[in-house]
């Protein structure tokens, strides 16, 4: 398996609380093994019943602690995230971090050299995600050697290695003043958001793909995108506030701010609460005379998904913009 699943781990902690029936669950790409990790744990300790979540996992956010209590098991085995920034499940829980196996091979390294010396920065930040964090170490020391000082930034939970990145959560990289960053992932997803949050050029040093690519270009694209957004809401007076549901995604302070911002400029406010949304259910609840939406959910859910939307749909950080009719600087995602 390309992942470390921690297997003795998982089996000893199994064994040590005494859990009689533990719940499975992986984000999309890993789901792929969980027939074989139940296998395994079904080996070492036939009495107990384990169940796999087939149910999307988008985050540590998105624990299923719900699901968990439905289904009457004792444990969930969570595979993929370390906690959620933001939250620690109530319900019992082990996280699994699932590390990949992939190695910095001298083709990345080179790549990113070349791509990171563009740019002549005195500092470079570097982060990764989770599953990469551990090639952070070697890739610093290769840019140091090419005379380049490199920080990698403290993450913001203890949960949380050095230089570690989420989705919504760029802590490792803005607590590092650094003039071009490093990040180590599959896909653009968390580039991407490293340079919304940043404002500063991203390599991409890709472990699936053993290769690095500046994506600065892809990340203006996106801003462009969003500020066409921002000036949309700039006229918005009816706002619909997205609450979420799901165990890590509800933040009602952060609804109460934003209501209590938007009703001093005599916005109308209301509230909605959503698990899944998508295009499908905005136009079940839209109506002409909402004007924007604002997500308090997942930040990711208006940028990545929800940006087609015929209406303005705007992560916090794009919203404080609006209310403080301040364009500068771009604030992403709160
Ligand atoms: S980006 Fe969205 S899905 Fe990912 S951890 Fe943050 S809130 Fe959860």
């Amino acid at each position: 398996m390309p992942y470390d699943f921690q297997d003795a781990y998982v089996i000893s902690e199994i064994r040590k609380r005494g859990a009689k029936k533990v719940l499975l669950q992986f984000p999309e790409g890993l789901r792929y093994f969980s027939t074989d990790i139940s296998k395994k744990i079904k080996e070492s300790l036939p009495s107990v019943d384990v169940i796999i979540s087939g149910d999307s996992s988008w985050g540590a956010c998105d624990v299923a602690e719900h699901e968990a209590r439905e289904l009457g098991v004792d444990l969930i085995v969570h595979y993929g995230h370390s906690p959620y920034t933001w939250y620690y499940p109530k319900f019992p829980t082990i996280f699994v971090e699932t590390h990949s196996d992939l190695i910095l091979t001298d083709k990345m390294v080179n790549e990113a050299l070349k791509l990171v010396s563009k740019y002549s920065p005195k500092k470079v930040g570097i982060t990764a995600t989770l599953q990469h964090v551990k090639l952070i170490p070697r890739l610093k020391s290769k840019i140091e050697e090419a005379g380049i000082e490199v920080e990698v930034g403290k993450a913001s939970s203890p949960f949380m290695h050095e230089g570690q990145v989420l989705g919504c959560d760029y802590k490792a990289g803005l607590n590092v003043n650094a003039d071009v960053y490093v990040n180590i992932s599959g896909g653009l997803f968390h580039s991407l958001g490293l340079g919304l949050a940043t404002g500063k050029p991203v390599i991409k040093v890709d472990p699936y793909m053993n290769g690095a690519e500046d994506i600065s270009g892809e990340v203006y694209k996106f801003l462009k995108i969003r500020y066409a957004k921002i000036m949309q809401a700039m006229s918005a007076k009816t706002w619909v506030i997205i609450r979420g549901v799901m165990t890590g995604q509800d933040r009602p302070l952060m609804v109460k701010f934003l209501e209590s911002s938007m009703r001093q400029k005599r916005f109308t406010t209301f509230v909605i609460s959503s698990r899944i949304l998508n295009l499908e259910t905005m136009r079940n609840l839209d109506r002409k005379d909402i004007d924007a939406f604002v997500v308090t959910s997942c930040p990711r859910l208006p940028t990545d998904d929800l940006y087609t939307y015929e209406k303005p749909v705007l992560t916090p950080g794009e919203t404080k913009m609006v209310i403080n009719n301040k364009l500068e600087p771009y604030i992403f995602p709160w």
